[in-house]
């Protein structure tokens, strides 16, 4: 990485680069509103240090001096972690996660925290309940979500890395929409300890940047085996940000049959088969794959992310931590319908009533969760319910497992799958925000992965007539993140659109 470089030659100090990213924080971020919290101070003395140690020839960290952007969704003692939800507007985490911990050892200067989705549920980043972010290259339009900050500080230059996490889209959709590169790890690749859980199965940490050699860089840096995480894998992790660089010979790039089927617009389209032609144009061989269960992931997805949802999120009880209701208020509230239920002598409603401590939980699950979360909640406790727990979640478990062996077939044959990432380019802000349903069908393309637990990435591709960015989807086998990176770059190498960059915004 450049920058990178610059800072280890000692041409440009960390408080220099710091101070650089600092100031198109103020110029920019009024009008994107990517960050929710930016810790000046913190960030300056981080970037001061590493300059120090580096001016004493100390040993430093592989991102030494480098700013980094984190999704408030990663635990850091340093910083709030409100998953851009009421519930933890006051939380302080008490530990760092494997991630957050590794970015420090790395020597990053972590610059600030991005908005997001409330709990990482949707995909537009109009979900937090703190504020808009909007996309560098519309502001009038989404950048995406539920890592909307995360891709938007990235586009708009005002960090040169990000740390996103993708449930079932949400690094690889926002990336797509805001002409950035961002990529979802195999499952278990990335530790997820400290990591606030949204659904356990498919929650995968991820890196945002300007270009893939960035991304294997920052990916090299947070992945590896973590007892702290049940599920972390314990594989060798590859070199990726030297493999980067080595293209691939002999490349075999499956297109999917489904992915080609009606509601793709057609300018998505076209350039994810340019993309596809620059492939064959570097060697590739393209071989036409089906994969017949995808056509179910989304409703797959829709009943297995809100039941581990609706159990995750059992925790914010208003005791272990987060948001409590006003207790007082609250006992005002019973007192008051006790009496009116006595004065009209309904015993039997009176006998009916919340015992202080359900009133408590009520209260404050009513007030600490947006709409969407509490939406995800319900249909979870629906689905895992007794008498629907085999007709949905069980039933969407076997389904899993059918998309799963629609990839393990798939890939005997090719090395990697290339589509799109999304089906439309970015949409209006509040243009889907009344309707759930068309706003999880955007899901379409990227649900897959998170569910058959494979790496995927999205790459700048192209840009509609209207300047929007399209994104290049590609997929690969379980840990073959090094197939996914050396093939991404190849293309890269061979166009320019990551070099592109949004007009500068008026705040
Ligand atoms: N849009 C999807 C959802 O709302 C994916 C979210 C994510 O990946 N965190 O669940």
């Amino acid at each position: 990485m450049e920058l990178l470089s610059l800072l280890s030659a000692g041409e440009i100090t960390s408080v220099e680069v710091t101070q650089g990213y600092l100031d198109q924080i103020s110029a920019e971020d009024g009008a994107v509103g990517a960050f929710l919290h930016a810790d000046v101070d913190l960030a300056l003395s981080k970037a001061a240090e590493v300059d120090r140690r580096r001016q004493a020839n100390e040993p430093l960290g592989r991102l030494a001096g480098l700013p980094v952007a984190v999704k408030d969704v990663l635990c850091d003692t340093q910083m709030p972690a409100t998953c851009a939800s009421r519930m933890l507007e006051n939380f302080r985490p008490p530990y760092d996660s494997t991630v957050v911990a590794k970015l420090k050892e790395a020597d990053a200067v972590l610059i600030g925290r991005t908005n997001m989705d409330e709990f990482a549920m949707g995909g537009s980043t109009e979900n937090s309940a703190y504020q808009l972010t909007r996309n560098p290259w519309d502001l009038e339009r989404a950048p995406g979500g539920s890592s909307g900050g995360a891709a938007a500080c990235v586009a708009a230059r005002m960090a040169p890395l990000s740390i996103g996490t993708d449930t079932g889209g949400s690094i690889r959709q926002p990336a797509g929409l805001c002409g950035v590169v961002g990529l979802k790890p195999t499952y278990g690749r990335v530790s997820r300890y400290g990591l606030v859980a949204f659904a356990s199965s498919l929650d995968q940490v991820g890196p945002l940047a300007l270009n893939v050699a960035d991304a294997a860089l920052l990916l090299e840096t947070i992945a590896g085996h973590d007892p702290l995480d049940s599920t972390s894998l314990d594989e060798p992790l590859p070199a990726y940000s030297t493999l980067v660089e080595r293209p691939l010979e002999g490349l075999r790039l499956g297109i999917v049959r489904e992915h080609f089927a009606e509601g793709l617009n057609p300018e998505v389209e076209e350039a994810v088969r340019a993309a596809v032609a620059v492939y064959e144009s570097l060697g590739a061989t393209v071989k036409e794959i089906s994969l017949p269960h995808s056509k179910y992931a989304v409703a797959t997805y829709y009943v297995i992310a809100p039941s581990e949802a609706s159990s995750n999120l059992a925790r914010y009880d208003g005791i272990h931590y987060g948001h409590r209701t006003d207790i007082s208020a609250m006992q005002a509230e019973l007192a008051t319908e006790q009496k009116a239920f006595l004065a009209a002598g309904d015993q039997i409603a009176v006998d009916n009533m919340d015992s202080p401590l359900v009133r408590m939980y009520r209260r404050t699950r009513a007030e600490g969760f947006g709409s969407e979360v509490k939406r995800r909640i319900m249909l979870g406790t629906y689905a895992l319910s007794a008498g629907y727990y085999d007709a949905y979640y069980l039933k969407a478990l076997k389904v899993r497992r059918l998309i799963r062996q629609d990839f393990d077939a798939a890939f005997e044959e090719v090395d990697l799958i290339a589509g799109p990432v999304t089906a439309e380019p970015a949409f209006k802000l509040g243009q889907m925000s009344g309707d759930p349903l068309a706003m999880y069908l955007v899901d379409l393309y990227t649900v897959s992965a998170n569910l058959a637990g494979l790496p995927g990435i999205s790459l700048p591709c192209g840009f509609t007539t209207s300047g929007l960015p399209i994104g290049l989807q590609l997929q690969a086998a379980p840990l073959a993140e090094e197939t996914l990176i050396r093939g991404a770059r190849m293309f890269e190498q061979a166009t320019d659109w990551h070099q592109r960059r949004p007009e500068k915004k008026q705040s």
